[in-house]
């Protein structure tokens, strides 16, 4: 490594960092909730992005704190009744990442494609296109990652 600048050090150090290293736990609600069931969960998690699932905990989509706003300040909707499917952005439409993708890769995505959270998926065996959300990856994984590596014992 002799004569490589820090930052081309630092670099490689991040690419070597996992999504399954700190990916997070995956905070989930099924497609048929409601709108209102929706907003109640991202207040008990503390989270603002939850995972859209159907019944076998595939991944159907994501549904973020603007989604649930707008369905809010439309008036006439039934926010007890609507379906949280309707409001949510759905497959393929999603952007993922996996277990042994780098981090780095991870936070451009987030960058890139200006979101929140990112579902960690798996492919499930024998169901092509099927996708199993096992974490999260969000602005916070990232942030909190940043202070451990600025802060690490020498
Ligand atoms: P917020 O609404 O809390 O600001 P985001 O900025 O993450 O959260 O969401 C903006 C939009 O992008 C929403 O419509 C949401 O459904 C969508 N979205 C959020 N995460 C993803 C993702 N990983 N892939 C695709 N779309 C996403």
């Amino acid at each position: 490594y002799q004569g490589r600048p820090a930052r081309a050090l630092v670099a490689e150090e991040l690419k070597k960092i996992k999504v399954g290293d700190v990916k997070g736990l995956p905070k989930v609600i099924r497609y048929d909730a409601s709108v209102y069931d929706a907003i109640v969960t991202l207040f008990l998690e503390d989270v603002g992005t939850l995972m859209v699932v159907d019944s076998e905990g595939h991944l159907e989509g994501v549904v973020s704190r603007k989604d649930l706003l707008k369905a809010a300040i439309g008036g006439t909707a039934n926010l007890q009744t609507m379906p949280v499917s309707v409001v949510m952005t759905r497959m393929p439409n999603i952007i993922c990442t996996t277990p042994e993708e780098s981090v780095l890769t991870a936070a451009q995505k987030i960058i890139e494609h200006e979101v929140d959270a990112l579902p960690v998926v798996r492919p499930v065996a024998g169901k092509e296109k099927k996708l199993e959300v096992i974490g999260r990856i969000t602005k916070t994984t990232i942030t909190r990652l940043f202070v451990e590596l600025g802060t690490a014992d020498r």
